[in-house]
């Protein structure tokens, strides 16, 4: 196939687009891809939609090589299955709902648990019928609170989700096992640099989850690793509880003033002028913080609560929320304003606590204040606490967990910082930030029970099917290629994921230079590749050459003054190389290149895959300089699977 500069459907652009701030957002827009319809609502121009095919392509490849098989749902599609599973309310305002004619609910589908799981129940009534794997390729719809960077957070995107069905739980181990490799197989060949780390369920439910992370600067996600090859979403990082610690022997609580001490940094400086411990300083870890936050839970409404941690910590709002501890479904967490603590005058500002009676609680539903109160799980019985004494200017010392106050939970709330503790020993943790890019889910029985999914078994008994939910976002992971693979001119796409094979252009104004690019466009087509040929008549070779720097395909040859010496130049943009190479030479030479690209992108994911089997060593994430399909994505992937 060629796609011819002069008519090809594309208008490259100066400049970035208005609010623009990652490479892949900026450059895909510059160099004629997509354009933005609407916030986060993208159109896909003629560039941009073949690199899409490509990516699809090797993700289809990869699914229908771990056994699933291709179906295709509506987007559109009635709210009642929904309704029964408890996402219509569960998903909150990310839903789009419309009505039809007759007023009856329909959705934008957000992602398809709820209708995979009646299709099969549709269709299959016995054991015999199992293990089931299912996908699709489809337009997925949430109206996120805030789109942002181009295709890395849309409202419409394009998502492969796939579904697992099986008899028993060793059956859905199978299954995760084989979509598990499957991702580190398309993540590897699409070379995408990734991670698979621990998550939380979230509004999904179900038991194991892990998220796959591409690491990078423009992820909204942190996640941690260690040493030993522990690697987690902040949110699935649990706190290394402490032993409780007997108090028969700890002093009474007392109330001290300490007059202008709102924050913990002045609290911790009055209580080593005026009431110093004997055996050390006290530091802002002696201190319980007690912070007043608000939930608005999935129905939309309000609610205050206190979470309660050592002031050496901050909250962290994210992690508190996707915790799960909050509540069913997806929450949403912030700071209490002013006029939520003005609505609760029992709340000190500055000086709160639970109070100093285990029988006349202040916080906590129990307590005058009829507010939840949740605990950091370090917070255990036997610890002693400075903490507020809910008067202005003063402060319990001495106050005992368990003996003094009680929580009406415990919620992982607290920041985790750089060197915190591994939860499986393996070493102190590292921070970093990443895109998820796919998620896989033991989903277990959830759907099955709620929409009623249950087949035969061995002895005729009706059982309910256990599931797998498998998603990898498509058009984030182009945008996730793009900021992998581009240089400050443009676009840099790995060979077998650029919009054409080879760029060819015509620089010089010569009827043979023209007559040239002609007969190599036809020979690279009939060996099979595909040619993006710059044959624009009025367009200077300067304007040609910036315009190939932008859209990025690798391979270019440059068909100009060197032909009266019967040579062309090409050029391996990804190793940063120009050859001049006798003409007759030009084509075998890039065909056998571009062929072992393809190759190449392919044993990456034999390498991907070899890893988990214990096999491939540990390489480093490589950057753009140097990056060839084969290299550093796989490897990063084997040497992560290694420690799993
Ligand atoms: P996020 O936490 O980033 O909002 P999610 O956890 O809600 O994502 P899932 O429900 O797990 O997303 O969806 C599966 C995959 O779909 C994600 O791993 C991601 O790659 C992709 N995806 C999700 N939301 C978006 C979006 N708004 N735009 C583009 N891709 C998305
Ligand atoms: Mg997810």
């Amino acid at each position: 196939m060629a796609l011819r500069m002069s008519s090809l459907f594309v208008r490259t652009q100066k400049e970035d687009p208005v609010g623009a701030e990652v490479a892949s957002h900026k450059l895909l827009h510059r160099a004629g891809y997509i354009r933005r319809s609407a916030p986060g609502i993208y159109t896909w121009l003629p560039l941009g939609l073949e690199v899409l095919s490509r990516i699809e392509k090797i993700v289809r490849e990869e699914m229908n090589r771990a056994g699933s098989q291709e179906v295709h749902f509506p987007g559109l599609l009635p709210a009642d299955p929904y309704r029964t599973s408890g996402r219509w309310e569960a998903f909150g305002p990310d839903l789009f709902h419309l009505k039809d004619r007759k007023d009856n609910d329909y959705i934008l589908a957000p992602t398809h648990e709820e209708v995979f799981t009646l299709l099969v129940k549709d269709l299959y009534s016995s054991y015999k019928d199992l293990p089931l794997s299912i996908f699709q390729v489809q337009t997925k719809y949430r109206d996120e609170a805030r789109p942002r960077a181009g295709l890395l957070r849309g409202r419409e995107f394009i998502m492969k989700d796939a579904y697992s069905f099986d008899i028993d739980d060793a059956g859905l181990d199978a299954s995760y096992e084989a979509m598990r490799v499957a991702y580190l197989r398309a993540f590897a060949r699409l070379g995408v640099p990734c991670l698979p780390v621990k998550a939380t369920p979230g509004a999904m439910g179900g038991s194991g989850t892990e998220e796959f992370i591409y690491p990078s600067e423009v992820g909204e996600d942190t996640f941690v690793r260690s040493p030993g090859g522990y690697a987690a979403n902040v949110e699935a990082v649990t706190s290394i509880v402490p032993e409780t610690i007997p108090f028969e022997d700890s002093p009474a609580a007392h109330v001290e003033d300490t007059p202008e001490t709102p924050t913990i940094e002045t609290l911790v400086d009055a209580a080593n002028a005026s009431h110093p411990r004997e055996d050390r300083a006290w530091t802002a870890a002696d201190t319980l913080k007690n912070v007043v936050c608000a939930v608005t839970h999935p129905d939309g409404t309000r609610e205050i609560i206190v979470i309660g941690l050592p002031g050496d910590r901050a909250v962290d709002l994210d992690r508190a929320a996707g915790t799960g501890m909050l509540g069913n479904g997806e929450v949403d967490l912030e700071a209490a304003t002013s006029e939520d603590l003005a609505a609760h005058p029992e709340l000190v500002k500055g000086y709160i606590g639970p109070g100093l009676d285990l029988d006349h609680p202040v916080l906590g539903l129990e307590g005058s204040s009829k507010i939840r109160y949740l605990l950091d799980p370090r917070v255990v019985d036997g610890t002693r606490w400075i903490t507020g004494a809910n008067e202005p200017g003063r402060h319990v010392f001495d106050l005992v967990a368990g003996r003094d106050f009680t929580a009406d939970g415990t919620i992982e709330a607290a920041e985790v910082v750089l060197g915190d503790p591994a939860p499986d020993g393996s070493g102190p943790l590292e921070l970093a930030r990443g895109v998820e890019i796919g998620q896989i889910f033991k989903l277990g029985r959830k759907y099955a029970e709620a929409l009623d999914l249950k087949v035969l078994d061995k002895n005729g008994k009706a059982t309910t099917v256990t599931m797998g939910s498998y998603g990898l976002g498509v058009t984030r992971v182009m945008a996730c290629i793009a900021e992998e693979y581009h240089t400050d001119s443009g676009l840099l796409w790995p060979q077998h994921l650029a919009p054409a094979d080879v760029h060819i252009i015509v620089a010089g104004k010569s009827e043979e230079i023209a007559q040239a690019a002609e007969d190599f466009t036809s020979a690279f087509e009939s060996e099979g590749l595909s040619v993006l040929l710059d044959d624009r008549n009025k367009v200077s070779p300067g304007f040609k050459f910036a315009d190939a720097d932008l859209i990025g395909i690798p391979t270019v040859i440059v068909v100009g003054r060197g032909l009266a010496e019967g040579t062309i130049e090409v050029r391996d943009r990804l190793a940063d190389e120009k050859s001049e190479l006798p003409v007759a030479e030009v084509v075998a030479t890039t065909v056998a290149k571009v062929r072992a690209a393809y190759a190449q992108a392919n044993a990456a994911a034999d390498a991907a895959v070899a890893g988990v089997t214990g096999v491939s060593g540990v390489t480093e994430v490589a950057g753009v300089d140097g990056v060839t399909a084969d290299s550093a994505p796989a490897a990063d992937v084997a040497g992560q699977s290694l420690t799993d």
